[in-house]
C-alpha cells in the first residue's frame, strides 16, 4: 500500500486540504453534471476514506450545492473551483477532483465512468474500461 500525504487547493488558494494515501480508486467521469460543473468534457476523480481527508484552510468559503437527491458538490465560493463530491450512497468516502492536487496520488485513472453520457465533441484514445456508471460520481 502506498503511504504519504498529498495536498491540494482551489484556484485562488483560499481552500487547502490534504489526503493520506492510499486512495480507493481513480477514474474519469463523463456524466452531464460533471461536464457542466467543470466546463469540461469529463472530470477525473479519486476517492479516499473520510478519515484520510482533512480541510486545512478555507472551510468558511466552501459552498455546497445539492446536485442530486443523494449527492452534493462543494466548490470554492471565491474562485469557483469544483473540489469535492459527496453522497449518501458512499458515506465512507469522499470524491476529490484530481486536477486540484499539488502532486501525484498513488494510482493512475482506472476507468471511464458514465461512458454513455459522454460528450460527442471530445475524443478519448486510451484503452481504459468504459463503464456505464461508477462510484466516482453523483
Ligand atoms: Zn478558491
Ligand atoms: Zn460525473
Amino acid at each position: 500500500m502506498s503511504q504519504g500525504r498529498v495536498s491540494g487547493s482551489c484556484l485562488c488558494g483560499a481552500v487547502e486540504f490534504h489526503v493520506e494515501l492510499p486512495t480507493l480508486f481513480c477514474g474519469h467521469c463523463h456524466c452531464s453534471m460533471c461536464r457542466r460543473n467543470h466546463g469540461a468534457a469529463y472530470v477525473t476523480w479519486f476517492g479516499v476514506l473520510y478519515e484520510q481527508f482533512e480541510i486545512d484552510q478555507g472551510i468558511d468559503v466552501l459552498v455546497r450545492h445539492a446536485s442530486s437527491e443523494h449527492g452534493s458538490r462543494r466548490f470554492c465560493g471565491k474562485c469557483g473551483s469544483s473540489l469535492f463530491c459527496e453522497s449518501t450512497q458512499h458515506p465512507e468516502h469522499i470524491d476529490i477532483v484530481l486536477a486540484n492536487m499539488d502532486g501525484p496520488i498513488d494510482k493512475a485513472p482506472q476507468f471511464h465512468g458514465y461512458w454513455e453520457s459522454r460528450a460527442d465533441w471530445a475524443q478519448v484514445g486510451d484503452e481504459l474500461p468504459r463503464l456505464r456508471a461508477d462510484a466516482a460520481d453523483d
